[in-house]
């Protein structure tokens, strides 16, 4: 069995050149731990080939995936959270706020952008959970307020990417006023007649889902998706019974008839140009 032998004696090799595969080459699916190139799993819209799991993504890759050439101009940029309690938790609000956007890249939980899906053209809002549990506080509801007066505007739909924990805590009250305050702005575009379109991603809850998110001309949801106000662990605890399966998964909630239908993220966009082109003719 000489091949097992090393002939030469003594050799190393430095880490640095040990030949490794790079990471992030590969996507293995959580749920039926299949493996995929990260490039193939990129061009699938980050569902799995096999199992049609849908990845949780952010913003960036929303936005990519829906517009034309991936091109599309973002609505106030900059815009950044106050301290309006000076709220300290385990940390001081602006120091929480400062270490996610120095984490995240982002400046908060909601990101409003406008360009054309198909040859139509779209105000879109998107939700990132990545930044704070993709929390409601005051820059996501004026951010969303926003881009429906630029919806208003240019008279183009309104689309909303809602993925969030719920109200963001270290603003309470402020937080909570969001609701009312997108509420109102969408009366203005349904007014006007101009389609808004709520999309509901995994996960939907709390104030989003009890505000904007379920006040859609359409409410749609993509495959799988947590969509509900409260967990399922306080709800099991108030009413003290056991929760039927597949309590609020997307699938659940539209038996239940609280969603339009569910959409395949491959799907989206050829999807929404669609149902929207079809309601401006009907208006
Ligand atoms: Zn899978």
């Amino acid at each position: 069995m000489s091949w097992f032998r090393r002939t030469e004696k003594g050799i190393s090799t430095p880490t640095e050149l040990k030949r490794e595969t790079p990471d992030g080459l590969w996507y293995q699916c959580p749920e039926c731990k299949n493996v995929v190139q990260t490039r193939e799993h990129q061009q699938n819209a980050y569902t799995c080939p096999k199992c049609n799991y849908h990845d949780k993504i952010g913003s960036e890759a929303y936005f990519t995936i829906l517009f034309d050439e991936g091109k599309y101009t973002e609505l106030d940029k900059n815009m950044t959270s106050g301290d309006p309690l000076n709220f300290v938790d385990t940390k001081a609000y602006p120091a929480r706020i400062k270490a996610t956007v120095e984490k995240t890249g982002l400046k908060d939980a909601c990101r409003t952008v406008y360009g054309k899906i198909n040859g139509v053209n779209f105000t879109v809002s998107c939700m990132d959970f990545s930044f704070i549990g993709g929390s409601m506080g005051s820059v996501v509801g004026e951010k969303i307020a926003r881009g429906i007066d630029h919806a208003l505007k240019h008279k183009t739909p309104f689309l909303m990417i809602s993925k969030s924990g719920g109200a963001r805590m270290m603003e309470a009250g402020f937080s909570l006023m969001q609701m009312a305050k997108t509420s109102a702005k969408l009366a203005l575009l349904d007014e006007a007649k101009i389609p808004y379109i709520s999309l509901l991603t995994d996960p939907t809850t709390g104030g989003v889902t009890a505000s904007f998110a379920m006040l859609g001309d359409l409410n749609i949801a993509e495959p799988g998706s947590l969509i509900g106000f409260a967990g399922p662990r306080v709800i099991k605890e108030t009413i003290g019974k056991d929760l039927p399966k597949g309590f609020q998964t997307a699938e659940f909630v539209l038996e239940h008839g609280f969603l339009d239908f569910i959409v395949d993220r491959k799907d989206l966009k050829n999807e929404l140009s669609a149902v929207v082109t079809l309601m401006m003719q009907n208006s």
